[in-house]
């Protein structure tokens, strides 16, 4: 799992310009948590080959009443899923009270936290960080996160503890353990309920409640002779102990899940419909490039009024994910449930099936036949050859001249193509294009 750094500090220090510095918004998350007033943010960045997870916290004003309540408490969250507290102060602004008290609440924290001194552009270093030794938190470090100055070398050292991933966790493979099945989605969707479906009702499990809030948990289990892993966010409850729903919901927890399985099946609520954190999970997973199979939950009871709001919904918001086979389900009666496996097993044979350069070119070489590409500056754009450059996702390398100039309309063209000849479904293909052969 990624080193987690949490970003914690009163408004205004510049917390979301580092932020935004070091995830370069790519693959920023939003996570809005329900009945909580202010966002964090989720981000993932990278330096060399290390990846960690930033998260962004509302902040913490030290006067902690009301809305500034639910900020800190933000930040006491982020804190708690983080590896790394990076304790922003601004170099301007000075030492103040605020920042005593939030030194405090960090003083009694057990987790590694760094004190960086920010916006010190134009100040000389010795000074701009000396009043912030009375903070009682070591060797201040100085940053400019607006000018980037110093921060690599910051990040470089918070992270030396941790060990560059192995191969195997930056790419899920198949290691004879089975198709690993990751259940995600927003707090309160049904997900532990699937899970314990999923798994078979006979079965009871029970797990260790002590467990780290962080880490999802991973099963192993058989079905038909087959082994499946299920990556599981939402921890496995006792059907009574379900009083802890938020406090167990992890987004860090979730992003994990996804990079690190085969197939995830996103759960999603019939009753509370769409809202934008089910985007952004969507979104995530396929930006991470997983395979995926769609579960509407809580399917059972529902007024044939609401099922038609729901799948109008669905097809207006989640058209661009409409390869993803679409199931109607009720965890807590198991009905449709068993329909979840033949998808699963679809989308992840799409996403690690194998094409020979032969089979792609030729089928490259029939959709340029059958729809040429257009000309530029009075040359035609050549497509000649086509191979597989990845799996789960699929990627695909087609080579050619002039091929930067392809149209994007082109492109889909293409993709459209492929995945109907190829019958890819549940699964994101991923194509690159490349000039010359
Ligand atoms: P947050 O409330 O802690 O997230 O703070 P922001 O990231 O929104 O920054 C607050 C203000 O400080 C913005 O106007 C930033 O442009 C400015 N700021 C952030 N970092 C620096 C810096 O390194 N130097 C200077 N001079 N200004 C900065
Ligand atoms: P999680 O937070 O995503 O793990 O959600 P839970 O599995 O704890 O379920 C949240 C609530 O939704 C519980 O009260 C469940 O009994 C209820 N629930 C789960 N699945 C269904 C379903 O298919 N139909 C209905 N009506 N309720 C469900």
């Amino acid at each position: 799992m990624n080193p987690v750094i949490a970003l914690v500090g009163r408004p205004n220090v510049g917390k979301s310009t580092l932020f935004n510095r070091l995830t370069r918004s790519r693959d920023a998350i939003v996570a809005d948590f329900p009945g909580l007033t202010r966002d964090r943010q989720y981000g993932n960045g990278r330096l060399g080959d290390k990846p960690f997870t930033v998260i962004d916290t509302g902040g913490i004003s030290g006067d902690e009443q009301g809305i500034d309540a639910a900020m800190a408490e933000q930040s006491l969250l982020a804190i708690d899923e983080a590896d790394i507290v990076l304790f922003l102060v601004d170099a301007r602004a000075g030492l103040t009270p605020t920042d005593e008290a939030i030194a405090q609440h960090l003083r009694v924290n057990q987790k590694k936290t760094w004190l960086v001194v920010n916006k010190t552009d134009g100040l000389p270093e010795e000074t701009a960080t000396v009043e912030f030794h009375a903070l009682g938190l070591g060797e201040p470090y100085p940053i400019a996160a607006s000018h980037g100055r110093n921060v690599t070398q910051l990040i470089e050292l918070v992270l030396e503890p941790f060990p560059e991933p192995s191969e195997t966790e930056a790419h899920p493979e198949l290691d004879g353990k089975g198709i690993r099945i990751g259940v995600v989605g927003r707090p309160n969707v049904g997900k532990s309920t699937l899970v314990n479906r999923l798994l078979g009702e006979e079965r009871v499990v029970v797990f260790d409640e002590a467990g780290t809030t962080r880490d999802a948990i991973e099963i192993p289990f058989e079905r038909r002779g087959k082994p499946y892993v299920l990556v599981d966010t939402a921890g496995i409850r006792r059907r009574k102990n379900v009083s802890l729903i938020a406090e167990k919901f992890s987004i860090v927890k979730t992003l994990d899940a996804i990079k690190s399985c085969n197939v995830a099946v996103l759960v999603l609520d019939a009753r509370t419909g769409l809202v934008e954190q089910d985007l952004h999970l969507l979104d995530y997973v396929l930006n991470t490039g997983r395979a995926l199979v769609l579960a509407v939950n809580k399917w059972d009871g529902l007024e044939s009024e609401a099922k038609e709001k729901m799948r109008t919904e669905i097809k207006r918001r989640l058209g661009f994910a409409d390869y993803a086979d679409l199931h109607f389900i009720s965890a807590l009666h198991g009905t449709a449930v068993g329909d979840l496996y033949p998808s699963i097993e679809r989308a992840f044979k799409s996403a690690t099936a194998h094409w020979t350069t032969n089979r792609l070119t030729t089928l490259l070489q029939d959709a340029v036949k059958e729809h040429q590409p257009p000309m530029v500056n009075g040359r035609r754009i050549k497509l000649k050859m086509a191979h597989q450059g990845g799996s789960n996702p699929p990627i695909i390398v087609v080579h050619g001249n002039q091929i930067n100039q392809l149209p994007e309309a082109y492109k889909r063209y293409l993709i459209n193509t492929f995945r109907k000849v190829l019958k890819v479904r549940g699964t994101p293909i991923r194509f690159e294009f490349r000039s010359g052969a």
